[in-house]
């Protein structure tokens, strides 16, 4: 239990932490419970060329269908899933399922390039490399379909590791992109080390960059980076037309955001894929 300590310094049952703490822990429970009955679904949020609007591929969004709560959002469980071991399988169970999703596209004629977010343990994991051979293998994929989103957070919490464990991932074929990019404060030398492909400009500055000269000033200096470094660059969370259109008239090759398409099912994806292509920017 969880005890807190009054003024003498004797220690006092705390009910509230008490019931955080056991919440917490029947959260894990139900995960890997809900892991093993299916209960855990993919979304699809398209990543889409600015200029002509064609689809580059989805990166694949986790959602829980809890029987009890209803649909829960991956800010609802992921980070308490991350606090604990439940989060390889959980992370395992995510790759298989968009490494499947992805063949069945392929097989009825659309190729359609997937991206899953890894957390920092799997990233720090040498083991991980060989999982993600294995499930490629499994499914019948080709490891250049596959792009994992790794946060610049996680790189910098142990890059030595991180590099070793990016560079196997490397061998394997897999495309390798920087999530959530310009907020881990960190020194960005690790870029020049590291075998990435991809930068995904932080929401937050794609955010002001029709409105601030702040906003705008960053996102130039990341394309600058990408383009010096020779990678791939997407801007997540574009809202409106006016930035889809500013980010193409800066040079940012790729977009993704709810003005494009929000995260949808699999079914809808396709739906969403057969509507005419976005006017070019
Ligand atoms: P992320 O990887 O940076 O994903 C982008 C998040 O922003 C998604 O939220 C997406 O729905 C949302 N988003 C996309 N476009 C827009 C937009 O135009 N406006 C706004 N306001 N939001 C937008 P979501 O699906 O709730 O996921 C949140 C985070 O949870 C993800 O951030 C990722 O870090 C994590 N996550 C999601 N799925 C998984 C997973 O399978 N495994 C792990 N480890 N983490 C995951
Ligand atoms: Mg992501
Ligand atoms: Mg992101
Ligand atoms: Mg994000």
């Amino acid at each position: 239990y969880t005890a807190k300590r009054n003024r003498l310094g004797i220690a006092v049952y705390d009910p509230e932490a008490d019931r955080r703490d056991s919440q917490e822990l029947s959260l894990i429970g139900e995960l890997r419970r809900a892991i093993d009955e299916d209960e855990l679904v993919l979304h699809y949020q398209p990543k889409v060329a600015t200029s002509n609007g064609r689809v580059r591929g989805v990166e694949a969004l986790i959602r829980w269908e809890h029987p009890v709560r209803g649909l829960l959002q991956p800010g609802d469980f992921i980070p308490q899933a991350e606090e604990s071991e439940v989060i390889v399988p959980l992370t395992d169970r995510v790759l298989k399922m968009a490494l499947e999703q992805h063949r069945m596209w392929r097989d009825s004629g659309t190729v359609l390039p997937v991206a899953v977010n890894v957390p920092t343990v799997c990233l720090l994991d040498a083991a991980f490399p060989d999982r993600v051979a294995a499930a490629l293998s499994a499914c019948d994929v080709a490891a250049g379909m596959l792009t994992l989103e790794i946060t610049e957070t996680s790189i910098i919490t142990d890059p030595v590791r991180a590099s070793a464990v990016l560079t196997r991932l490397r061998e394997t074929g897999v495309r390798l992109s920087v999530d959530d990019f310009g907020t881990g404060y960190s020194s960005m030398s690790y870029l020049q080390s590291m075998p990435l492909h991809e930068l995904k400009i932080d929401r937050s500055f794609v955010r002001t960059v029709t409105d601030s000269h702040g906003g705008a000033a960053i996102v130039r200096a990341v394309l600058e980076l990408a383009r010096a470094l020779d990678l791939e660059v997407v801007a997540e969370g574009v809202e409106d037309e006016a930035t889809l259109i500013l980010l193409g008239d800066m040079g940012c090759t790729n977009a993704q955001g709810y003005h494009i398409s929000r995260p949808v099912r699999a079914a809808d994806l396709i739906t969403w894929l057969g509507q005419p292509a976005l006017e070019p920017a």
